[in-house]
């Protein structure tokens, strides 16, 4: 039977996500399996756009990312993903790949989390796999562990892995409408960061005298942050949050050598967070990924204000405001 070409291609939308509970360090690399348990929160503002074609003509996979052919290393992991969805869907053909990021690639806000979980979702459609989203997230953590959790909206966890573990994926904890909380971020810097993910955490694990401490701590960490997630106590989830922060860019920047994610502006923004707190009795909490920026989690409610403080932060860019958002979208 011939299938219908119809179907062969998707359209997806996918959110990033902020880990409340960070994710820092790898189980098993090849696996990609995570050595902490994550926690997140599904962004609605930062959305990646991803549009799949499967194609018989073509002898290669073509890979487009924010308006350019992409280079070597962002397709091999596009192809990646793209070979294990055709293996389980036992298909052959070739796809075309457009993607874009409508926020900074490769900056620390997460474009790998919804560029992947994207890809996962629009692959798994064309190729008529019909994957549930468990399978879904357990492919899209391959190719970037907290992509694993943007399949999903609201709250989600990604719990750790065991070395040689066959699958792992993030299950949902609560929906977006559980409770209505702000991310507001702060852009510090222009461009990509410096040192990607995968190698600051394979540093910090290889020369960091802290790593082991962060691993064995994050899992007391992440269960404060799930419980507080639960109760809707804003205090406690953002005072264990940035216990998270800390624990892991002091284990980034005590690697050999160095892993230095921060800028002048980050600490000033994290300055600024902590006036609000002491000063005007906010709940406002920051945390930092592996790049410069600052995000802050407060109530809706307060969110104007924390806007208003970081724009007038020195060295602060641009700022943006994200509510809860949903999971991946496809058609
Ligand atoms: P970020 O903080 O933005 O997640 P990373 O360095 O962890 O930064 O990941 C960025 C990498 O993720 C890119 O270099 C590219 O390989 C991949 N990536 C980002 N967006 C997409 C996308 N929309 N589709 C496919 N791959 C993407």
């Amino acid at each position: 039977m011939t299938k219908s070409r119809r179907k062969w291609h998707a359209e997806t939308k996918a959110c990033a996500n902020i880990a409340l509970a960070k994710y820092w360090g790898k189980a098993d690399i090849p696996l990609n399996l995570p050595a902490v348990p994550s926690i997140s929160m599904t962004l609605d503002g930062l959305v990646t756009e991803t549009r799949i074609r499967v194609d018989e003509t073509l002898d290669a996979d073509r890979v487009e990312l924010d308006g350019r052919e992409a280079t070597a290393s962002e397709s091999k992991r596009v192809i990646a993903l793209l070979d294990d969805i055709r293996r389980r869907a036992k298909r052959r053909e070739f796809a075309h790949v457009v993607s874009r990021n409508r926020f900074p690639t490769a900056a620390g806000l997460a474009s790998s989390a919804s560029g992947f979980a994207a890809l996962a979702s629009a692959a798994d459609h064309a190729y008529e796999l019909g994957a549930s989203d468990r399978v879904l997230s357990a492919i899209a953590r391959q190719a970037s562990a907290s992509a694993a959790r943007s399949i999903y909206g609201g709250f989600v966890e990604l719990p750790a892995g065991k070395p040689g573990q066959k699958s792992l994926a993030a299950k949902p904890l609560f929906d977006a409408d559980h409770w209505d909380l702000r991310i507001v971020v702060a852009q510090t810097a222009k461009g990509p960061k410096k040192v990607g993910s995968t190698e600051g955490m394979e540093r910090s694990r290889e020369t960091s005298p802290f790593y082991d401490a962060w691993v064995a701590k994050a899992p007391a960490i992440t269960k404060r942050i799930r419980q507080a997630l639960r109760k809707r106590d804003l205090d406690t989830l953002g005072a264990a949050m940035e216990q998270s922060t800390m624990a892991f860019h002091a284990c980034a920047m005590t690697a050999e050598p160095s892993i230095f994610y921060w800028q002048p502006a980050t600490l000033a923004a994290v300055h600024a967070v902590r006036q609000l707190r002491d000063e005007k009795g906010l709940s406002v909490w920051c945390t930092m990924d592996a790049g410069p920026h600052v995000k802050t989690l407060c109530h809706a409610d307060d969110a104007r204000k924390v806007r208003a403080a970081l724009k007038k932060t020195e060295g602060v860019l641009s700022t943006l405001v994200a509510k809860p958002g949903p999971g991946v979208q496809t058609r």
